[in-house]
This record gives structure tokens, C-alpha cells and sequence, in this order.
């Protein structure tokens, strides 16, 4: 198959045909990682509290801003902080501080030619049971998270909203990111999970991805409230 020289957008009028090193693709997210990654994990270069998981039916933005529902899950290296950019871009270097190791993703990701990037991307992707020993009963905690708490529920209840039964609706809704929120801390406290880990275990908390639906929760004393994310911001 043929495929077309994609470009990522840059300056008007700019024509890249070398790394400059400005690091934006580094700023705009760590990669995805895939089977072929799986060695890093191996030899301790990438460790599990340096990922993040998105889950199946968890919306994403595409390199290109297409924004699309995942239909199956994905492994991804953190941001820093709240930020995008990738925990192993070095701002005062202009670096990655594991370049030699770096995931395959970032290794064709050429930001004036798309076409090896391309290549890479369809490529069979790591997923949480790759990474986890098939004997380890976290496995058979993530099964019953993703049955009790998935996306489809989740949109599911969110679709209620506009029903005649939106105070059920709400109340669903809140019974899943509560559910989702405290199992967590149960995890850390009951199996010494680190706390930094449960994004790869579990995916992003659904008090923070709520938002892709364009909602918010505001806590209010013991209590987890819903709201449009506007009235949130304002
Ligand atoms: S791993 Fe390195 S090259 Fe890849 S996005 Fe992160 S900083 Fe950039």
C-alpha cells in the first residue's frame, strides 16, 4: 500500500528536512508503546509507574488532532507533572534522557515525513497483560475494574443524562467514579500497590477523564458532585 508523506503542522511556510531539535514532538505526549518495546521494561529502562494505560472506548487525540474513541487499550509514557511533555524530556538539554533506549515509536517519528511513523503505528501494541505475570491476581482485579467501571458504561449513563431518568443517570455516574476512585485506595493500602503505578494498572481515574464527556465532578465536603465542565472553569 501506498502510503501518503503526512506532515505534522509546523511554522506557515516552514519545510523541515532534519530533527532541529525544538522537542515538540516530546511536548506533545510520550509515545505509545509497542510489543516490540517490551524489552525496555525488561531491562528496567521504562518502569510500570512510568506509564499510563488508556483504556478501550477511552477518547484520545491523534497526532494529526483527530480525536477518536480507543478500541482497545494502549500503554503510554506519563507526562510531567500535568503536562504532556514526556517525564524523560530533558527541557534545559533539548533531550530525551533515554534516547539510546528510546521507545521504537519516538525512533521513527520523523516530524517532516510521517511515512516510518506510520509503519510503527500499526504495529501490534503492548497491553497491561503483556507486562503483567499471568499468575499475579492483579490481573483478575483489572478483569473485574474493566467489567464494573468500562467506557461503555460509563458513556452508557452519560447518554442517560438527556433521558427521562437523568437523577438515575447521575447517581450511576457518581457510583462509578466513587467506585473507581476508592478501589484504588483500597489497592495501595491493601496490597502496597504504589500509588504512582495505578495509572498503568487501572487507566486514568474517571474523576479526571469524566471531562471527555464534558463533565466535571466538584467534591463538596464527603460528597463527589457532577457538573458541566463550564460551569467548573468559571
Ligand atoms: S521517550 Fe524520549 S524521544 Fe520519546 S517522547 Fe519521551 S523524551 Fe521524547
Amino acid at each position: 500500500m501506498v502510503k501518503t508523506n503526512r506532515l505534522m503542522p509546523v511554522e506557515p511556510g516552514e519545510h523541515r528536512t532534519h530533527c532541529i531539535r525544538c522537542g515538540t514532538c516530546c511536548m506533545k505526549g510520550g509515545p505509545t508503546l509497542h510489543r516490540d518495546d517490551a524489552t525496555l521494561l525488561e531491562e528496567g529502562v521504562l518502569k510500570k509507574n512510568n506509564l499510563y494505560t488508556l483504556r478501550k472506548g477511552e477518547v484520545v487525540r491523534n497526532i494529526d488532532e483527530t480525536l477518536m474513541a480507543l478500541e482497545q487499550e494502549m500503554i503510554k509514557i506519563r507526562g510531567q507533572d500535568e503536562a504532556w511533555t514526556c517525564i524523560f524530556y530533558d527541557d534545559d538539554q533539548k533531550g530525551c534522557k533515554i534516547y539510546d533506549h528510546r521507545p521504537i515509536e519516538c525512533r521513527a517519528l520523523k516530524c517532516w515525513d510521517l511515512r516510518e511513523f506510520d509503519e510503527v503505528m500499526a504495529k501490534p501494541r503492548l497491553q497491561r497483560k503483556h507486562l503483567i505475570h499471568p499468575d499475579d491476581r492483579i490481573l483478575k482485579i483489572i478483569g473485574a475494574h474493566e467489567r464494573r467501571c468500562s467506557y461503555a458504561i460509563l458513556e452508557a449513563s452519560v447518554k442517560g443524562l438527556r433521558g427521562p431518568d437523568a437523577e438515575k443517570a447521575v447517581e450511576k455516574i457518581l457510583d462509578l467514579l466513587h467506585y473507581d476512585d476508592h478501589m484504588r485506595l483500597v489497592l495501595i493500602e491493601k496490597l502496597g500497590l504504589a500509588p504512582s503505578a495505578m495509572d498503568f494498572f487501572f487507566g486514568r481515574p474517571l474523576t479526571t477523564t469524566i471531562r471527555m464527556f464534558g463533565l466535571c465532578v466538584k467534591q463538596e465536603g464527603d460528597t463527589l458532585v457532577l457538573a458541566p465542565l463550564e460551569s467548573h472553569r468559571s
